[in-house]
């Protein structure tokens, strides 16, 4: 399969086309930033439980490095494909340069449903898919991090494996780590975090406090569980969650501490006891302030967009809007904050544990929140101000914005050769 075969690609490259329209971007930089730097594909062999042998498909799409060292997050699920991983390549660069990050962008991801492995075979899988991508990434070259189905576990095999090649402790060769080998306070939750930020500024411009406002959630992974959570602490009325087992509803509100406790009991919100059970699709056009899409990609799309019963569509998952349905949310005049400012916290605070692995210094937790809301929300202005003067909606202000800091940064630097 060829990266741009697969609509998800499409898509982002549409996006980021009108987004050069709005800003009158130079032809050669566009032609450019339409096509990942280089996409490297290895054959993962993994010694399974019952001894045989098994090969999986393993990506690593680094997008862009005009900014910086390429970052981006590692994927296990059984539909990844290089043209998923080059399109979430492509959005880590903009995210990072929306940000004003010194990060260009990455992603990485390996074919294979992680549910379906035991430990030691998650461990096998990614010692050896480290070491197949070892040559190409490092702490000042390319840095992962989490993404679906990965987890501060995986990232610190990770990081084992490559400073067991290199021959001593590289902690800067990943983030989303644990804390005890280098990592973060705040990583885990960021993400969540952000998204609740930034749900709090979209309801601002709408005149409506986070406050007592009603959220729906899709996906209660770690972006979905933290913004939730951070929602319900900050006295948002969280009315219903899901996960793939399907939903669960609350008319009063979830108590979202029980129901995490629920979760790592049970491992999936189906059957918690004190709430009505709700489809994912149901959950989507359920009438609320908020609707936080945080799982996959194209869950909103032609099909279901005209339901939608939000003021809000806050974008924790990479690309959950298709083309036409964000154009449909705007028409509706849903606010919908796109992906790569919905969901830059995590890579904000990655940058920071970068930092701080980098620097062998750290911070405690208010420092490293306090730091990323800043980053996030001053985003969130520079996007609004963009929106206002070009007349766009917001997911084309927030590229346009990338793009802007990308294009100066590209002219900059020039064309090797000329
Ligand atoms: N996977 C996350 C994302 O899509 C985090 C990436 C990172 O921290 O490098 O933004």
């Amino acid at each position: 399969m060829d990266y741009a075969e697969g609509v998800f690609y499409q898509n982002t490259i549409k996006i980021v086309e009108e987004a050069a329209n709005v800003i009158n971007c130079d032809p050669n930089v566009l032609e450019r930033i339409k096509y990942p730097r280089r996409a490297i594909i290895v054959s993962v062999p993994v010694r399974m439980d019952d001894y045989r042998v098994k090969v999986f498909t393993g990506y690593r799409v680094q997008h862009s490095s005009t900014l910086g060292p390429f970052k981006g997050g590692i994927r296990y699920h059984q539909d990844v494909d290089l043209s998923e991983v080059a399109a979430l390549a492509a959005l880590m660069t903009f995210k990072c340069s929306l940000l004003s990050l010194p990060l260009g962008g990455a992603k990485g991801g390996v074919k294979v449903d992680p549910t379906k492995l035991s430990r030691t075979e998650k461990q096998n899988l990614t010692r050896r898919f480290t070491s197949e991508i070892g040559p190409f990434i490092g702490p000042s070259k390319d840095i992962p991090a989490p993404d679906v189905g990965t987890d501060p576990q995986t990232m610190a095999w990770l990081m084992d494996t490559y400073s067991q090649e290199q021959g001593y402790a590289q902690p800067s060769v990943v983030t989303g780590k644990p804390i005890e080998i280098g990592g973060s306070h705040g990583r885990m939750g960021s993400t969540g975090l952000g998204v609740i930020f930034t749900a709090e500024k979209a309801l601002e411009k709408l005149g409506q406090k986070l406050s007592g406002a009603t959220f729906s959630i899709q996906g209660f992974g770690n972006v979905g569980q933290h913004a939730a959570l951070y929602g319900f602490q900050r006295g948002a009325k969280i009315l219903a969650v899901s996960d793939v087992s399907g939903g669960i509803y609350s008319a009063a509100g979830l108590d979202i501490p029980d129901v995490i406790r629920y979760v790592s009991e049970h491992k999936v919100v189906k059957g918690y006891p004190k709430a009505e059970p709700i489809s994912n699709e149901d959950l989507l056009t359920l009438k609320c302030d908020v609707l936080a899409p945080c799982a996959l990609d194209g869950v909103i799309h032609d099909g279901n967009v005209d339901k939608l019963q939000t003021r809000v569509v806050v974008e924790g998952a990479n690309g959950p809007c298709t083309a036409t349905a964000s154009r449909r949310l705007a028409e509706r005049d849903i606010l919908n904050v796109p992906d790569i400012l919905a969901n830059g916290g995590g890579v904000i605070v990655s940058y920071f544990e970068w930092v701080q692995s980098l620097a062998y210094f750290f911070w405690d937790e208010e420092q490293v929140n306090t730091k990323m809301k800043q980053i996030i929300t001053n985003a969130f202005d520079r996007v609004w101000e963009m929106k206002t003067e070009k007349k766009v909606d917001m997911r084309t202000a927030a590229m346009a914005t990338a793009v802007k800091r990308l294009e100066k940064a590209m002219l900059l630097r020039g064309l090797y050769p000329r």
